[in-house]
């Protein structure tokens, strides 16, 4: 390049074509500082989802331990010493608690971990739960289960 056309205040002279073709280049494409930026937030946007994914993934793996670390069940008043301890799952009572919200929705929560199951009471459950309530109850199979989640 030659010294005069770096002089500030040069005049240019450009073919409309020529001017075109910039304007068209200039348009189409970020220059390279834009272009850093778009490829740093770019970065940033995978970065972001990628801890997303790692934050879900605890989060699941979180509340599987949680929902195993726990039996849920208890020995009930009868098994005398062991009366109130952790029984195998299945086993003694369920150490289990809850409310019914309305006709379609309860929640049931397990009183030592506080592991809670949304589902929909069947007929015999709602009319059972309405009069009984929902101590000791057997927790929903995991195909009823609308929403669960460790409180
Ligand atoms: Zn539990």
């Amino acid at each position: 390049m030659s010294k005069e056309t770096t002089q500030p205040g040069t005049p240019v002279t450009l073919t409309f074509e020529q001017l075109k073709e910039l304007l068209a280049a200039a348009q189409s494409k970020p220059n390279v500082l834009e272009q850093k930026a778009i490829d740093t937030e770019i970065q940033k946007e995978r970065k972001r989802d990628l801890a997303r994914v790692e934050l879900a993934k605890i989060e699941t793996d979180a509340l599987r331990r949680k929902k195993e670390g726990c039996t849920h069940c208890r020995w009930p008043m009868s098994a005398g010493k062991q009366a109130g301890m952790s029984a195998p799952r299945g086993q003694g009572e369920w150490c289990t608690s809850g409310q019914l919200h309305d006709r379609n929705l309860a929640t049931m929560i397990c009183v030592r971990c506080s592991y809670t199951w949304q589902f929909r009471p069947t007929d015999s459950e709602f009319e059972y739960i309405s009069q009984n309530g929902m101590l000791s109850l057997a927790p929903p199979d995991e195909s009823r289960v609308i929403r669960e989640s460790v409180a």
